[in-house]
């Protein structure tokens, strides 16, 4: 689907260790990089990561987040955590609390810089009618469908508007009457007046103000004109001193406008140079996963999710909740790279970082997740014998914990087969298995219900095979099975899940990708975004992405878990032996009343039917 991961090897290891991964050079760091040689900024790095505060962050975001904090972190220079908050309709504080928890959870910090757009409002303003005084902006009073007509198309020019030579003095008194209130939504906006003929659509006289009669969660019912964004994130940057102003690729033809809005100011003596640049990368596409917010809210307001922080949703609450860690993005970012061009990235390097973070992290622990009751008839009734176990096979540091085996254990269901299939290397009647860290036993028959299904299952043990005292490894055995002592397994709520999605490219009319015809090479796009001004997308779409929900994608199980499990914080971590990693659920894990969320199963095992 994509390029393979340049440096996963590398990064694979340094998780393995429990290292930070190294850091691979690309294309941003070597702009920073040659800055700071030139001195282009004095050795400063100012960046900034400026969410508009209408939604959830989503593992896009955790992509910027991590590249514009980072860049600041490895310069010894800061990052702004700036809301862009210029749409009065959308936005809420709910969100902007949600976006801040986010950004420390993946462990950034903005110190004493966090601004808002709307900080800037008496400024912009200001700068907006020296933009009037200069002769560089106008009050345009077209309808909406008239601007459209005289915009021209990407092949033709555009043209000027009747109102485009009104007078300095007509269009300041305009402008102030917007700003009074006089008028109603729609009747004007302000246009910078730059160039209807450009071959660059953003450069025909952008609008940079509407009216708009909108209570806005920050200054109330202070104005009723609102700046665009390109205007307002312009100034905002060059107000904040900002150096690198990164962004993904949809703006590069908005980056000519960027620098004519500031160069002009900067001429002005309004901001001061040297001013930010703006550099564009690839945003992050994923498969199997949808991240357009319009979606996102889809799934949540139809209930085909339990909410915004369901683990199945790409959104860092929902990551959260799922067990994904900090550095299993981090991970995953260092992996993919920055790119210049808009790419698929496979869910399976996402995936796999995460797994890669947690089996260098997390500590080894014991549930059954379909219990199925075994009797070792030759063992004493009543007896119980402690078995110290690893918290971590590769990490001595982490401890060990002891496990209470006794005559009745909990075992897997899909451990036993009645009648095995060739290979199966389990309990099978007859057959022999090592019950791990404890001992070897053999299979010498079944009971069952009314309906036939396998309620207990019966063995003996042999009592010289014990792991880890002398001779125990000399008989051999192929199957090795987990299990839990039914006096002590503390019933456990398992939430088992499962890509949301069952398709590569949900709703896309190529929903796994392959080429018509059937050549099996995959097709690199089938929906980008494009950026417009309050429309953000458009998709050819030609299915319904509901379509391709999963099923099934939650179950939820009663399992028997370890006592310390039972006792685990909420939010903790683990890796279930030969099941995967789980986590503690957020909310709903309590003392004495486990609930275990499935972050991933072990490698190999996603989707295993
Ligand atoms: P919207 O579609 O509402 O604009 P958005 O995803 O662009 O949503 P913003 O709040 O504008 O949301 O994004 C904040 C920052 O995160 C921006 O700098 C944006 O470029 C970056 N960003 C958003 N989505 C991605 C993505 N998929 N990959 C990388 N960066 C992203
Ligand atoms: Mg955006």
């Amino acid at each position: 689907m994509s390029a393979a991961p340049q440096n996963k090897r590398n990064t694979a290891e340094a998780a393995a260790a429990g290292a930070p991964p190294a850091l691979a050079s690309n294309f941003v760091r070597a702009i920073v990089a040659d800055d700071n040689r030139t001195g282009k900024y004095d050795g400063r790095v100012v960046t900034r990561f400026p969410p508009e505060p209408n939604g959830y962050l989503h593992y896009g975001h955790a992509k910027s987040v991590q590249l514009n904090f980072g860049l600041a972190e490895e310069n010894g220079g800061t990052c702004h955590l700036r809301f862009d908050d210029t749409n009065p309709l959308k936005e809420d504080v709910e969100y902007e609390e949600s976006i801040e928890d986010a950004v420390r959870w993946l462990g950034h910090d903005w110190g004493t810089h966090l601004y808002h757009a709307s900080d800037y409002y008496d400024q912009l303003y200001a700068f907006a009618e020296w933009f009037i005084e200069q002769g560089l902006a106008y009050v345009d009073s077209q309808s909406a469908a008239e601007m459209r007509a005289t915009r021209g198309t990407l092949t033709e020019a555009g043209i000027a508007g009747p109102y485009r030579d009104r007078s300095v003095a007509e269009n300041l008194s305009l402008f102030r009457r917007m700003k009074g209130g006089e008028f109603p939504d729609g009747a004007h906006v302000l246009r910078l007046k730059i160039d209807m003929a450009s071959p660059n659509v953003n450069l025909r006289d952008p609008t940079i103000y509407r009216i708009r009669h909108a209570h806005h969660h920050r200054t109330g019912d202070t104005w009723c004109i609102y700046p665009l964004y390109d205007y307002a994130h312009a100034v905002s940057d060059a107000l904040e001193r900002i150096t690198h102003s990164i962004c993904t690729l949809e703006f590069q033809d908005h980056r000519p406008l960027y620098d004519w809005i500031n160069d002009r100011l900067a001429d002005g003596g309004m901001l001061t140079r040297p001013l930010p640049q703006q550099i564009e990368f690839a945003r992050l596409n994923l498969t199997y996963l949808v991240l357009s917010k319009r979606k996102l809210i889809q799934l949540v307001a139809d209930g085909h999710v339990d909410g915004w922080d369901d683990p199945r949703m790409p959104t860092l609450v929902g990551a959260r909740r799922r067990g994904f860690t900090p550095e299993g993005f981090r991970l995953f970012n260092e992996r993919i790279g920055v790119a210049k061009s808009d790419a698929w990235i496979d869910i399976g390097v996402l995936e796999d970082a995460m797994r890669d973070d947690l089996n260098a992290s997390a500590q080894r622990r014991i549930a059954v997740l379909d219990p199925l009751r075994l009797v070792i008839d030759n063992y004493p009734e009543g007896r119980t014998e402690t078995t110290s176990v690893p918290n971590h096979p590769q990490r001595p540091e982490l401890g060990r914990r002891d496990l209470g085996f006794s005559r009745e254990l909990w075992i897997e269901r899909d451990d036993f087969a009645e009648v095995p299939p060739k290979g199966y290397f389990r309990l099978a009647p007859g057959a022999e298995v090592r019950l791990r860290y404890a001992y070897i036993v053999k299979c010498t028959g079944v009971e069952k219900d009314a309906s036939g299904s396998v309620t207990v299952v019966h063995c003996t043990y042999d009592a010289s095979t014990k792991s880890g005292t002398p001779g125990a490894e000399a008989r051999k055995v192929k199957g090795n099975i987990h299990w839990l002592g039914v006096d002590e397994a503390v019933p456990a709520q398992v939430r088992l899940y499962d890509r949301l999605f069952r398709v590569p490219f949900p709703g896309a009319r190529n929903p796994h990708g392959e080429r018509a015809g059937g050549s099996g090479e995959p097709l690199p796009a089938p929906h980008l975004r494009v950026a417009g001004e309050d429309e953000l997308e458009t998709e050819p779409v030609e299915r319904n992405y509901l379509d391709d929900l999963q099923p099934g994608s939650k179950r939820v199980v009663t399992a028997f878990v370890e006592p310390s499990l039972a006792a685990a914080p909420a939010e903790a971590r683990f890796q279930f032996e030969r099941a995967g990693y789980f986590v503690a659920d957020r909310e709903d894990h309590a003392t004495g009343r486990p609930v275990f969320n499935r972050t991933i199963t072990l490698k190999g095992k996603f989707n295993e039917k």
